[in-house]
């Protein structure tokens, strides 16, 4: 794992890993612009990486536990001073100051240039190459001073943006950790331990119970309930006996299983999931922020009209080539809008910094902007909507029982499971003050229930189907039964004596603060949608909870994506929120994808836009309003910045203006726009009502 130095963007990660991919020993390549690094698999000497990458422009290194991360300040601190020694100097003598501010423009703007002349290379002319003419101009016609600031301002600027983005990674990193990626397996009388990848299909896995599955297979022998969440969403373990299958990423229960291989590393479900998120990323256009689509235009067009004023006139009417080619080149300086290019890292800055303290991590400006510009909201359900951890909802007695001693009996089996649906029972007796003692002689049916001895009673705990099995079913309690299945709920029995004298209702409960999340949302006039992985009765019973209309249940990973696509059609740009693996391909297709924190897998936060670092679903309108606020904020100063501008230019076509006089009015309407931007640091906490100006 290499951290690469200023790599911020997706042109960036394209580039770096097309680079890569087409050294010789490199097996796989990804770089990722929310974690500044690039992940290598290679058989490559120390140091080839870092070579490759040096020539592709960016200064990488390593990764090692505990290293600081890059510094990139140095440049920006050295150009500032030398700019300082500059301004001093040329109270003596003007080539003097040239003396430092050339270093300050070589120190400061290297980084500038190579930037503005990658993206040159990939066709467009962005701030930083309208920078590096700019500069390049006003020392050609030796305003040595004005190229110095510049450079200083403008490096200072994109040190503001990154440094915040640095903050945000380390949050994201910190709630993030790493799965193992070894299989034991039977092999000649034995068992080993070796890697995922050097297992084929055929094999016998040995999955020990709570460990992690790195493979697809199907069970040989033993029984266990998994909990297939990374892959389905549903966080409910579900029982597998011998024939069933089994995927990479899901979580053994208590019951020990031999699992013969499917599939090779490369091909499980699991990996086809990931190799979706790809596609979704690399199919979708770049989040492009409102300056840097503005300096797409602007730019080309500033280079395009100095270039007509440097050499039309002398070559149509006789000009002079020298007055001319002066001429344009005060053009470029003075359209170089340096009050627009501070500005607006100021502002988006100051958002994000807002954002980050009220608890969403957004990974770059131009995805703040895009949050700004969301028409549909999409939720997925278990972990997202709902707490993805099962709780109790009802206790049902049996008559002549109370629901007290139900609880208890179901606690006293269940403490001695490991298995979630018996931990909530556990948490709710436990919480309702009810008194259990944990059960002896106990035995666990995985997947199905447990038995074992209470105050010398044997009492039975477990599903439908054991009860079934042992034939203790009471039609008594039927109807009962069926509107917890009816519900979506799971139901968990409980005989004592050879008779069923009660059941506990066991769902997945929606956040508390869900019905007024969605509200909000709603308020500010976007759409709602809800896309789960679970039955459509679970589906239809939360949306109808939540008022939610567009609600669709039973989809894969890429049906969602097929879905966010579908929204984005139809209302716009579309916001997708969601916790698992399954959800990941979505997130990357959606204009924005936002990340829960808590629970949230690894994959899912780094493929999102967005991460909330809790889990309060509230926080996502209040980031939808910072990125309204933030996008006003932008387009007014760069209404301001270009009005200065224009006043400038009218002024000095009338013959009333100077190099000096748009040098002091930029300066100017940059701190007008600071000011402006900076407003966005305290957004008000009561509900819509974000600042208009
Ligand atoms: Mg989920």
């Amino acid at each position: 794992v290499f951290e690469v130095e200023g790599l911020d963007c997706a042109a960036e990660v394209a580039l770096i890993e097309d680079r890569l991919r087409r050294l010789p020993g490199v097996c796989s390549a990804r770089a990722s612009a929310a974690t500044g690094q690039a992940t290598v698999v290679h058989t490559l000497e120390p140091g080839a990486v870092e070579r490759a990458l040096a020539s592709a422009g960016f200064r990488a290194r390593e990764r090692r536990r505990g290293g600081e991360p890059p510094v990139r300040s140095t440049a920006t601190l050295a150009a500032f001073l030398l700019t300082l020694a500059g301004v001093a100097a040329g109270f003596a003598s003007s080539r003097l100051a040239v003396v430092f501010y050339l270093p300050a423009i070589l120190v400061g703007g290297a980084a500038i240039a190579r930037k503005g002349l990658l993206r040159a290379r990939q066709g467009a002319l962005d701030m930083n190459a309208l920078m590096t003419v700019a500069v390049l101009g006003a020392m050609a016609i030796g305003e040595w001073g004005e190229a110095a600031s510049t450079v200083v301002l403008f490096s200072l600027a994109q040190l503001l943006e990154a440094r915040s983005l640095e903050r945000s990674r380390r949050a994201i990193g910190g709630l993030m950790s790493l799965a193992p990626e070894q299989v034991l397996v039977r092999r000649g009388g034995g068992e080993e331990r070796v890697a995922a990848e050097a297992v084929s299909p055929g094999e016998l896995m040995i999955v020990a119970p709570g460990e992690r599955l790195s493979l697809d297979g199907r069970v040989e022998t033993g029984a266990s309930d998994l909990d297939q969440s990374p892959i389905t969403g549903e966080s409910q373990p579900v029982a597998k006996d011998p024939g069933d299958e089994v995927f990479a990423g899901s979580i053994n229960g208590s019951g020990l299983l031999t699992v013969r291989v499917t599939r090779p590393a490369s091909e499980t479900t699991l990996a086809r999931i990931l190799r979706r998120v790809e596609e979704a990323q690399a199919s979708r256009a770049p989040s492009q922020g409102f300056v840097d689509a503005f300096a797409r235009i602007y730019t080309p067009a500033v280079v395009l009209v100095a270039l007509l004023v440097g050499s039309l006139p002398p070559l149509l009417a006789g000009g002079d080539l020298g007055q001319w080619t002066y001429r344009a080149l005060v053009l470029l300086v003075i359209s170089c809008p340096c009050a627009l290019v501070i500005s607006t890292p100021v502002t988006i800055v100051s958002a994000l910094t807002a954002a980050s303290r009220r608890g969403v991590l957004v990974k770059g400006g131009a995805h703040l902007e895009a949050m700004g510009r969301i028409r549909a909201v999409y939720f997925d359900k278990t972990g997202t909507l709902t707490r993805g951890q099962p709780e109790v909802t009802d206790v049902i007695a049996a008559p002549g029982r109370t629901s007290r001693e139900i609880l208890a009996l179901a606690a006293a089996l269940e403490a001695r499971s490991a298995h979630p649906i018996g931990e909530a029972v556990v948490r709710r007796a436990v919480a309702d003050g009810v008194a259990f003692q944990p059960a002896d002689e106990v035995v666990l049916r995985p997947g199905l229930g447990v038995g074992g001895r209470v105050d010398g009673g044997r009492v039975l705990v477990g599903s439908h189907r054991l009860f079934d099995e042992a034939g203790l079913c009471d039609h008594g309690l039927d109807p009962e039964l069926e509107r917890l299945e009816a519900e979506g709920k799971t139901a968990v029995l409980v005989g004592t004596d050879g008779r069923l004298v009660g059941i506990v209702g066991v769902a997945d409960a929606l956040r508390p603060e869900a019905r007024a999340a969605v509200d909000d949302l709603r308020r500010d006039g976007m759409k709602v949608g809800l896309l789960t992985g679970d039955n459509p009765r679970t589906a239809r019973s939360i949306a109808s909870e939540l008022g939610i209309e567009d609600a669709r249940a039973e989809l894969l990973p890429e049906d969602k994506v097929a879905a966010v696509r579908e929204a984005e059609a139809r209302s716009g740009p579309v916001a997708m929120v969601g916790d698992g693996i399954n959800d990941a391909p979505a997130l990357a297709a959606a204009t924005v994808g936002i990340a829960m924190g808590g629970r949230s897998t690894d994959v899912a936060l780094e493929t999102a836009d967005v991460a909330l670092i809790g889990v309060d679903l509230g926080r996502i309108a209040e980031a939808v309003r910072l990125g309204r606020a933030a996008r006003r904020v932008v387009a007014a100063n760069v209404t301001l910045a270009l009005g200065v501008k224009a006043l400038v230019l009218v002024l000095a076509l009338l013959g009333h203006g100077s190099l000096w006089a748009a040098v002091g009015a930029d300066m100017g309407a940059s701190l007008l726009v600071i000011g402006n931007g900076m407003r966005l640091l305290r957004p008000p906490t009561i509900d819509n009502g974000l600042p208009e100006h």
